[in-house]
């Protein structure tokens, strides 16, 4: 029998591509869209005629295409943004594929215009079905204008899908307000029927939000943010006395790319929970900045579906960060500044230029290596190995009190309570209020912390890396007690007895469902042995019904609650240094594992406004 497998003419393979790339005219207005902000333009206009089933036209002031590259960009596979499959991991461009051009042009009539700017003439494509049809030089202004006519004139069977004129304009809205909002630094214009629709200059993300859903957003957004090591969370929610009844705006962007995350929805409603009805939904405009490694963008060809590698994290991060917006909305609402949607924003979204994010808790001094060394031994020598641990004043050495912004002036009671001088800067003082936060100065202001929240980050923290490397030194019990458990609760144990021993205890079996706790961890001041176990057991229970928390996870939390101080604990002056130390040398010091507050910081300039100054 002869040979029947046959490669398809390129018109065809692009045509059956193009249904992926290209379901509606908004899907080829976002691939323009995309391409004109990777050429780095800063101003780009779209022409919709027809819904753009007749015309879409999206003209930029990038960099242009040589004659070569113009051609070659209609074909499929042809791309200048990736060059190896390594590049695929690090994907930072909205392109990657090079399909879209060749797609766009399989199913519609398209003209290319394009110059760059060492060149006097640019380059006039036309393209039709994949034909080219015309190539030539022409005056045209630095940058690219691509204009996609008939959509779909030689696939009729695919254009009788598309749906009427106010549909496919509400997609290709949506998909300009997705563009638009992650590049507020570009300007933007849309003219239907060649009425302008938006005009939006370049400005800041607030600005931006502003322009695209109206003026009555002004006073409704509060600011978000928070940067950890894993993953930054930057953007804006709005109030929750604004929220609506119909689900409407609600972005999530991450590395700049628009996604849709069911799973990271429920982050942002949880941290809302109490506040709004549960039939109310938030806004909120929120950019995640990830290293691209960890996640995968390549699962979808429409692309707005994202797979994280440790997606839990980053729905803690991005809940903490909501509730914590939330909850200086809330406590603090004359002081924030940043309510006003003309706060400075020192960032960018330009994937160029790093992200740079004033950390609002950043105190240098805490952050250094060195401090993150010291103040572990300080902090070990403090609460560490025996039932009393409290250090003289002597034990704190010279070095840490440089290191530490909190030095230990205060050993009697007067001069705890010394507000020290704006001058005398580095010689700031702790204390106490209602035996539940600690007062520290900083040299831009005040801070309070929450000594058990804080403590819980800081004894969580500490948990996670002992399960980790599975080692936490003990202390072993003087009398040993037993604990008898019920046989749901003793078989629980007896499937984490290896955690268990990384975190300091140490547990034996002791006949049917009982066991003996021969140690417990050597940093927690432990009156009653059995208590600690039972309460660790039963809020390892309290955790694995409401979260679905790995083990380890959970075990860190369980143990760092019941283990951290509570209120109404007293803590000498250098305890409270040693915890607000301890806590800023945290990756993550500005909210407790169950996502509380640690801290809230007075800044100078609140201070001042308090006087009106
Ligand atoms: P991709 O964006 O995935 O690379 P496309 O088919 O969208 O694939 O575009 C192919 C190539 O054409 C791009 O890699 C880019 O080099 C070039 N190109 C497309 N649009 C523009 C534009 N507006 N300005 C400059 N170059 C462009
Ligand atoms: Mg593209």
């Amino acid at each position: 029998m002869s040979d029947i497998i046959q490669l398809l003419p390129d018109a065809i393979a692009n045509q059956i591509a193009a249904g992926e790339v290209v379901q509606r005219p908004a899907s080829a207005l976002k691939e323009l869209l995309e391409n004109a902000v990777d050429a780095g333009g800063t101003s780009i206009q779209v022409v919709i005629k027809d819904a753009g089933k007749q015309l879409i036209q999206v003209i930029d002031n990038g960099k242009g295409m040589s004659a070569t590259d113009a051609r070659m960009s209609f074909e499929r596979h042809a791309t200048s943004k990736i060059r190896t499959s390594q590049d695929l991991f690090a994907i930072r461009t909205f392109g990657f594929r090079g399909e879209a051009l060749a797609s766009i042009a399989a199913v519609a009539q398209v003209e290319l215009k394009t110059r760059q700017a060492e060149t006097e003439l640019g380059t006039l494509i036309q393209i039709e079905g994949s034909d080219v049809k015309k190539q030539e030089p022409v005056a045209v202004p630095v940058g690219t204008s691509v204009a996609m006519k008939n959509l779909f004139f030689n696939v009729p069977a695919r254009r009788n899908f598309l749906k009427s004129n106010p549909v496919e304009m509400r997609h290709i809205v949506d998909e300009f307000q997705r563009v638009a909002l992650s590049y507020p630094e570009v300007a933007f214009s849309l003219f239907q029927q060649d009425l302008e629709v938006f005009s939006l200059p370049s400005g800041k993300l607030s600005q931006r939000i502003v322009s695209l859903f109206g003026k009555n957003y002004q006073g409704q957004l509060v600011p978000c943010n928070e940067e950890t090591p894993h993953v930054n969370v930057k953007g804006y929610i709005g109030k929750p006395e604004n929220a609506k009844k119909t689900r409407g705006e609600q972005f999530f962007f991450v590395n700049n790319r628009y996604i849709k995350s069911s799973y990271l929805h429920h982050a942002v409603s949880s941290a809302f929970e109490g506040l709004i009805q549960n039939d109310q939904f938030p806004f909120y405009v929120l950019f995640l900045d990830i290293d691209p490694a960890h996640i995968d963008i390549n699962v979808h060809p429409t692309k707005t579906e994202i797979k994280f590698d440790d997606e839990r994290t980053v729905y803690a991060v991005i809940r903490s960060a909501v509730k914590q917006a939330l909850g200086a909305h809330h406590v603090m609402p004359a002081l924030d500044f940043s309510l006003d949607v003309n706060y400075q924003e020192n960032w960018t979204n330009n994937p160029d230029t790093k992200v740079q994010v004033d950390r609002e808790y950043s105190y240098k001094t805490f952050n250094t290596p060195e401090f993150k060394k010291s103040s572990v031994s300080g902090w070990e020598r403090l609460f560490e190995g025996n039932s009393n641990p409290m250090p003289t004043a002597s034990q704190h050495s010279d070095e840490e009190h440089e290191i530490l912004t909190f030095p230990s002036r205060a050993s009697s009671d007067e001069s705890r309570f010394m507000i020290p001088s704006q001058e005398a800067e580095a010689t700031g003082t702790t204390f106490q209020v209602e035996l539940s936060y600690i007062i520290a100065q900083t040299s831009t202001g005040l801070l309070i912390v929450d000594q058990q929240t804080a403590h819980e980050r800081i004894l969580y923290d500490r948990y996670l890396r002992q399960l980790k490397s599975a080692q936490g030194a003990s202390q072993q019990c003087l009398f040993p007690p037993t604990v008898q458990l019920n046989a749901g609760d003793f078989a629980l144990v007896m499937d984490m007895l290896s955690e268990l021993y990384s975190l300091g205890f140490i547990v034996e079996e002791f006949g049917k469902d009982t066991v003996l706790i021969q140690g417990v961890p050597a940093d927690v001041q432990v009156k009653n042995e059995k208590e600690l176990f039972e309460g660790l057991i039963e809020q390892f229970k309290n955790f694995k019904n409401e979260l679905s928390l790995d083990k380890r996870e959970n075990l860190a939390r369980s143990l760092s609650r019941r283990a951290s101080i509570k209120k109404g604990q007293k803590l000498n002056s250098q305890e409270m240094e040693t915890l607000v130390g301890q806590l800023f040398a945290s990756q993550n010091p500005n909210y407790s594992p169950a996502g509380n507050k640690t801290f809230v910081k007075l800044d100078l300039n609140n201070i001042h406004s308090f006087f009106g100054k």
